[in-house]
């Protein structure tokens, strides 16, 4: 027997209809590279979806195009965000930092229709034009006066397409299980991989995001993503901050200029933010050099890779509760999130800090195992190390033009599960020291050193050993103001702190770390960096 309840589709256009409803006046702000705010609602930014709307049909793009964004977090890539999976058509963020010739991959591995591209990266798209077959339309993010001269054939204005179309729009009820969003992974191993979200994914994500016990934004949040909208849309939060009817302020593209958004931040009073532990690091020092305080802001999600102690409690003291979130490009993203439980306030003050490192339980929807390299399940003590696996409806069950995965997702993330559901990553496969046959951890090490003050940045790879095949390298961004921070000193800071035998073979000094398309610091050129490295 079936159920009698009604049959209404899961949808990002349920969300915009219910935003309309429930915060039609509340905030949509906007920031331009120049420091121009614009200062919209969300009744303005939905009238403005449908012109779009509109504008799409006028185009005759095939009801199930990819349309690809190349934008920063902005009203317009909002919108974009909106009309194109509500009118069937699939929204394809591509992240504009990735090489040109990834960039060109993608494009074509998605046979984009059209590009909605910020004039920032115009020469970039106008170089490889020749080389983008399936692209028909090519349109500015930007208004008529702004249009800059291009050889891209009929370069239309955004703005221009929009003036000319009907606030209305007869919006179609679509399938809850239709494709809405498609994002490439960054492709650190091999060409990048696309992964093709679902109305239905994006909801339920959502959905459980805003659970209470997880991120839980409300409708006196104004929540400012710095993580980009080419990141697995901002993780979300243009979706979700309007389901909670929650405010929005998206910071344009000078999202590492820590003045310019502390300055956002207390001007449009900001209480939650989300980025990666570079970005936040960056808003750290600016608030320790310059006593500037950001009184709005009391919680932020740190996320996309792990975050060293001294970030989160540094954090607190400027007043601001970081959490940490664990995702993937894979898992639309948000696969984990972590909040204390009741008994972990009674807990000794170094075992809560160890605590709040941890990835997390997961979000409902998503189930959780560890796995031995024989795919046999591993148990949820906390202590045993295993390959971690997922499954779940925002789980991707295969990438964008290829096979279909097995049934549960290997995420290639090494992490511990414990009894009380909390997981915790402790390295990437690919990033896995194996040293005489047994792992070392790399994040354990990475967080016991930067609670040194000596120590900016610090990362921890794996170089091959004549005798262990491979140890950990300490590779350190000293603070300038500790000139005479020696490598030995930082080595015997870690003595007690982690095991013995994890205690890196040497550790090098230099000026800056290389960072990932997404702003993580990325190992893999590290590691080609230091490939040649001889141990003393
Ligand atoms: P990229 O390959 O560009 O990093 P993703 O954003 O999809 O693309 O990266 C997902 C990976 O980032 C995860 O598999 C995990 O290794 C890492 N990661 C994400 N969040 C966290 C976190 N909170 N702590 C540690 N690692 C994380």
């Amino acid at each position: 027997m079936k159920g009698l309840m009604m049959d209404a589709p899961l949808s990002i256009k349920t969300i915009m209809s219910h935003a309309e409803m429930i915060a039609a006046d509340t905030k949509l702000i906007s920031r331009s590279a120049d420091g121009d705010i614009s200062r919209l609602t969300y009744r303005h930014a939905f009238v403005r979806v449908a012109k779009l709307a509109n504008a799409l049909d006028r185009l005759e793009l095939d009801p199930e195009a990819r349309v690809g964004t190349l934008a920063w977090n902005d009203h317009r890539h909002f919108e974009l965000h909106y009309a194109i999976p509500c009118t069937g058509r699939i929204c394809h963020t591509i992240n504009p930092k990735l090489f040109p010739e990834q960039v060109r991959f993608i494009i074509n591995d998605a046979q984009n229709e059209a590009l909605f591209i910020d004039p920032e990266f115009i020469p970039m798209i106008e170089a490889m034009r020749d080389h983008l077959p399936s692209v028909k339309h090519w349109i500015a993010l930007c208004t008529a006066n702004n249009l800059p001269q291009s050889t891209l054939p009929n370069l239309q204005a955004y703005e221009s397409l929009l003036n000319r179309e009907q606030e209305s729009y007869d919006w179609p009820v679509l399938d809850e299980n239709r494709a809405s969003n498609l994002c490439y992974t960054s492709g650190t191993t091999g060409d990048p991989k696309g992964v093709l979200g679902s109305h239905r994914s994006i909801v339920l994500q959502c959905m459980s995001q805003n659970m209470a016990s997880q991120l839980g934004l409300t409708s006196e949040d104004v929540v400012m993503p710095l993580v980009p909208m080419f990141h697995v849309n901002a993780w979300c939060m243009p979706y979700s901050a309007p389901m909670a009817g929650a405010a929005l302020v998206l910071p344009g593209p000078q999202v590492s200029d820590a003045q310019a958004m502390t300055d956002l931040i207390n001007q449009e009073q900001v209480t939650f933010s989300l980025a990666v532990p570079t970005l936040w690091s960056g808003i750290n020092q600016f608030l320790n050099a310059t006593g500037t305080r950001i009184p709005s802001l009391n919680r932020g999600v740190i996320g996309g890779a792990a975050g060293a102690l001294k970030l989160y409690e540094e954090m607190d003291r400027h007043g601001v509760r970081l959490e940490n979130g664990w995702g993937m490009t894979e898992l639309s993203p948000i696969g984990s999130y972590n909040r204390y439980l009741p008994q972990h306030d009674q807990l000794p003050d170094d075992a809560r800090a160890d605590q709040r490192l941890k990835s997390g339980r997961p979000l409902f929807g998503i189930q959780m195992r560890i796995v031995d390299e024989d795919g046999n399940t591993l148990p949820h003590d906390g202590e045993t190390t295993g390959v971690l696996e997922i499954r779940g409806p925002w789980a991707c069950s295969a990438y964008y033009g290829k096979p279909r995965e097995h049934d549960w997702f290997n995420t290639g993330d090494v992490a511990t599960i414990d009894p009380l559901g909390y997981m915790r990553i402790t390295d990437r496969v690919k990033d896995v020291i194996k040293s005489g046959g047994e792992w070392i951890s790399s994040i354990e090490i990475e967080n016991a050193i930067m609670a040194h003050p000596g120590v900016r940045e610090a990362v921890v790879i794996g170089v091959a050993h004549q005798h262990w095949s491979e140890r950990p390298l300490l590779v350190v961004v000293p603070e300038e103001s500790y000139p005479l921070l020696t490598p030995e000193q930082l080595l015997s800071f870690l003595e007690g702190k982690i095991p013995k035998w994890w205690i890196p073979n040497a550790c090098e000094f230099v000026d800056t770390l290389p960072h990932t398309a997404t702003g993580k610091v990325s190992k893999k050129m590290l590691r080609e960096n230091f490939n040649r490295y001889q141990w003393a």
